[in-house]
Parts: C-alpha cells; sequence; structure tokens
C-alpha cells in the first residue's frame, strides 16, 4: 500500500507556503522502478531508434523554450533565485542541454578492438536500463536538464528525484516531456524527502545506475547504500571550496576581473557548487583587488527574487543563514577583518537574506576558510609566489573548480597543471559550455561525468563482442 506524506513547498523570499505535494515513500519509489523496468523492457523507449528518440528530446527543448517563463518563475519562487537568473541562465541553459544531447545521441560511436587475424573485437555502448538522477535545489531545472538529457538520449528509463525545497519544476519539465511525446514510465519524478525517497533510490535492485548532484555528505551516504545494495555505479557531484587565483598582472583585467569575481563569489548567493569562495590575490595588487572587490559588493541589488532588478535573493532557508552567520561571527571573534557585509545589515524584513560578505584575515582553520558555507561569503588571502598560490589553492578537502588570471600564458599553464581541480577557468569564471566535461576531484566527485560526450559514458555501459573470424 502506498503511504504519502506531505512536502510542502516554500518560497524562501517571504517564509510562505507555496503549494503542498504528496512526498513520494520507498513504496512509491519501488514500484516506480519496477514500472520503469518493464517500460525498458517493453522497448517502447529503449529500442526506439535513436533519431527518435532524439525528435521527442528535440520537441521537449521547443516545449521549455515555449513555456521558460514559467519554468523561470518555478525555480526562483523555489529556490529564491532572483527572476533575471533564472530567465538569462537557469532555463536557457537547461534547454541547451536538452537539446545538445539529443542532438549528440547518435555521434556517440563505439569502438572496434585492434585485435590479430583471429578475431573481431566490438565494444558498443548500451543502456544500463533503470536509472536515478538525485538533485540539489540551487540550480533545480538546469542540473535536471544534465541528467534527464543524457539518460534519455541513451534509452534508459530515469527515476528523478528533485530537492525537497524545488520539486516544481521538474514536475513540469515531465509533464512537458509527456506532451512532446515520452511514452509513460520512461521519465518519472517522485518528490520525496532525501532519506526516505532519496535513500530508496540508492537501495533500490532495479536501478543500475544513479547520477548525484549535492552535498558531501550525501554523497558518502548514497556509496553506502549502493554498495550495500546492488553495486549501482554510482556518479557524484558535490560540493566545493574553489579559489580565484590573481596573479600580479590580474588587474589588467579591470572590470571585467571583478564582475567576474563578483559573479563567482555571489552568483545564486554564494550557495552555487562552483562558487569562487576563496579569492588567493597576489601581494602587490591585493590592496586595490580588495578595494574594487568589496565596493562592488556592495553595489549589489538585494531584495525580491520576482524583481528583474534583484541581483540577491535569500538564502533557501534559516538553517543556511544560521550556518553563515554562525561561521561569520566565529571568524570575526578570531580577529578577521570583514570589509563588507556581516550581520547586523539592512536587509528585506522576511526571508533568509544574508549580505554579501568580504573578509581577510580569517584565523587559520576557521570555517570561513576550510568549509563549503554555500553562502555569499568569500575571504581574500594574499600570497607571493605561484608555488605559494598552488598550495594555498590545493589546502581543501574539495576539488571542484578554480579561476586563474593572469596574461601570462606560461604561468596560467603552470597554475592550471598544479591545481587539484577539475574544471579550471583562465581569465575567466567559467565551468566551459555544453561540449566541455563538468566534474570535481578529491571530495568533490568523479570527475568530469557531467556535460559533454563525457554524459553518456554515466549512463551506459559498454559491451564488448567478441566475433571469432576464421
Ligand atoms: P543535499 O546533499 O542535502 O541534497 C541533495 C539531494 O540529495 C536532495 O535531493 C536530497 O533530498 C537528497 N538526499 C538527502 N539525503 C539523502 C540520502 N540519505 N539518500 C539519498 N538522497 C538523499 O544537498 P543540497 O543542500 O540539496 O545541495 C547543496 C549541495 O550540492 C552543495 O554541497 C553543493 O556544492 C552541491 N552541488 C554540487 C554541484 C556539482 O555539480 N558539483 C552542483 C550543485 C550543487
Amino acid at each position: 500500500m502506498t503511504t504519502y506524506e506531505a512536502l510542502p513547498v516554500v518560497n524562501p523570499a517571504t517564509g510562505e507556503p507555496i503549494t503542498t505535494l504528496p512526498a513520494a515513500s520507498a513504496d512509491d519509489v519501488a514500484q516506480a522502478a519496477e514500472r520503469a523496468r518493464s517500460v525498458f523492457d517493453a522497448g517502447v523507449w529503449s529500442r526506439l531508434p535513436i533519431r527518435k528518440r532524439a525528435a521527442v528530446l528535440l520537441r521537449l527543448a521547443d516545449l521549455m523554450e515555449r513555456d521558460l517563463e514559467i519554468l523561470a518563475r518555478l525555480d526562483s519562487q523555489d529556490a529564491g533565485k532572483p527572476i533575471t537568473e533564472c530567465r538569462t541562465g537557469d532555463v536557457p541553459g537547461a534547454i541547451e542541454s536538452i537539446r545538445w544531447f539529443a542532438e549528440a545521441a547518435d555521434k556517440v560511436f563505439g569502438r572496434l578492438a585492434p585485435s590479430g587475424p583471429e578475431g573481431l573485437g566490438l565494444m558498443s555502448r548500451e543502456p544500463v536500463g533503470v536509472v536515478a538522477a538525485i538533485l540539489p535545489w540551487n540550480y533545480p531545472l538546469a542540473m535536471a536538464a544534465w541528467k534527464v538529457g543524457p539518460a534519455l538520449a541513451a534509452g534508459n528509463c530515469l527515476l528523478v528525484k528533485p530537492a525537497e525545497a524545488t520539486p516544481r519544476s521538474a514536475l513540469h519539465l515531465a509533464a512537458l516531456a509527456a506532451e512532446a511525446g515520452l511514452p509513460d514510465g520512461v521519465l518519472t519524478v517522485l518528490p520525496g524527502y532525501g532519506f526516505e525517497a532519496g535513500a530508496a533510490l540508492a537501495r533500490d535492485p532495479l536501478v543500475g545506475a544513479l547520477s548525484f548532484t549535492g552535498s558531501t555528505a550525501t554523497g558518502r551516504r548514497i556509496l553506502k547504500d549502493a554498495a550495500e545494495s546492488n553495486f549501482k555505479r554510482v556518479s557524484l557531484e558535490m560540493g566545493g571550496k574553489s579559489p580565484q587565483v590573481l596573479m600580479p598582472d590580474a588587474l589588467d583585467y579591470g572590470g571585467e576581473l571583478i564582475g567576474n569575481m563578483i559573479e563567482a563569489a555571489f552568483l545564486t548567493m554564494g550557495q552555487n557548487c562552483t562558487a569562487g569562495s576563496r579569492v588567493l590575490v597576489h601581494h602587490n595588487i591585493a590592496e586595490e583587488v580588495l578595494e574594487r572587490f568589496t565596493a562592488a559588493a556592495k553595489e549589489l541589488v538585494i531584495g525580491d527574487p520576482a524583481d528583474p532588478r534583484t541581483q540577491m535573493g535569500p538564502l533557501i532557508n534559516r538553517a543556511a543563514f544560521d550556518r553563515v552567520a554562525a561561521a561569520v561571527e566565529a571568524a570575526r571573534a578570531g580577529k578577521a577583518q570583514i570589509h563588507t557585509g556581516g550581520l547586523p545589515h539592512e536587509l528585506p524584513p522576511r526571508g533568509a537574506y544574508y549580505p554579501p560578505t568580504v573578509i581577510t584575515r580569517a584565523p587559520d582553520g576557521s570555517d570561513v576558510l576550510t568549509k563549503e558555507l554555500f553562502g555569499p561569503v568569500v575571504t581574500v588571502q594574499t600570497f607571493t609566489t605561484e608555488d605559494e598560490a598552488v598550495r594555498m589553492a590545493n589546502a581543501t578537502e574539495y576539488g571542484l573548480a578554480a579561476s586563474v588570471w593572469t596574461r601570462d600564458l606560461d604561468s596560467a599553464c603552470r597554475l592550471a597543471r598544479g591545481i587539484e581541480a577539475g574544471v579550471i577557468s583562465v581569465n575567466a569564471y567559467s565551468e566551459g559550455d555544453i561540449t566541455t566535461p563538468f566534474g570535481g576531484w578529491k571530495q568533490s566527485g568523479f570527475g568530469g561525468v557531467e556535460k559533454s560526450t563525457n554524459a553518456f559514458e554515466q549512463w551506459t555501459r559498454e559491451k564488448t563482442v567478441w566475433i571469432r573470424t576464421r
């Protein structure tokens, strides 16, 4: 029998309820997985010619384009993200992902082994079957699209569990997929709690692959559940504490540098896995950078996420606010200097708003320097030599991303080589584009498994067929 618990969706900008959805139980997950398995076995999607699968996904992308405004509002209201960010970044990015994977599906070839005359070794990639995606709340639709695109293009049946706070854009995506002609049971969205629906997916014996984006603590848990159930293949995209490294000539990039630093630090209120939360700046330019960066941070427009002028909305909830505020206060107590932000601060009256905050002289080992705060808090530290910059950049358990600013090509190459992170951008804050792999090292994840043709590796398995030749 199915039991439902309620999943309230709350607007983080006001604290007011938006809606209450039924939460998927462990039973619901098991039933959805069984249904997905039978749909996969029936071949209505898995054995459909790839061009036909691609056509459905291209129609889905067109429908997302039609509903761009609806999708942007859903994510903005559920996550408290500024509407302009959703309209111009998240939703167009999600549409591009679906379209790109649809178009790429029939351009990923198998391999032929360089065997001798006694046989032909053919390696083909096949869908896994029933697969699952567990999503975070900070980029609800964008993260869904990174997984839905390649998983469906490869012929799988996919179960998606959106984050508790942000289920509505994934549900709308599923409705659009049905409108686009996706057969029933190929894409199932299961809003629910992590400890119930999420854990059930991680333990389900029918789920053959699971792609997770979220915190490192949850990733560790999922890996354990996978090992204790059916050894499903797990890919993990987790947290970060990414450095922005500014070499002595970085200010040659002037306003562009400062603009990128602001975006790196404060996009989505710093609740961004690749947030550049540690600025490492050469001491020669530190004073000027700090002054200009702080001045730009003060200019950011904090307000109602529904207002197109807003650049900073609220944090996702009060718990996030408390975590961020406690870390900043602990740093202040340890004699750190707060250049802007911190509390008290003039902020909208409702919602868990926290101001953009710039900190220097944070005590060694303090949370602001070492923990992924997932808030609008940036530390600034200085270095003298390139080696020192690399050491500081790598002094973290994470390895998701880094940016490096210099006109000196040799220095940029040495830094890019020396920094242990999955994605390094030079003279930009960027994760590349849809054609480039994305993923973290160390405790940030398993490397570049999202975006690009790499993504198909998550959602397919390789089969070797050996044909003996005589
Ligand atoms: P979270 O780990 O709390 O939750 C992520 C998802 O996991 C949610 O859907 C949640 O319900 C589910 N979950 C929770 N417990 C579970 C369990 N025991 N079993 C299975 N699923 C469970 O993370 P969050 O707070 O939603 O997202 C923020 C985190 O995500 C940050 O650490 C951020 O860096 C990371 N993130 C990483 C990337 C990336 O690509 N590397 C992108 C976005 C966010």
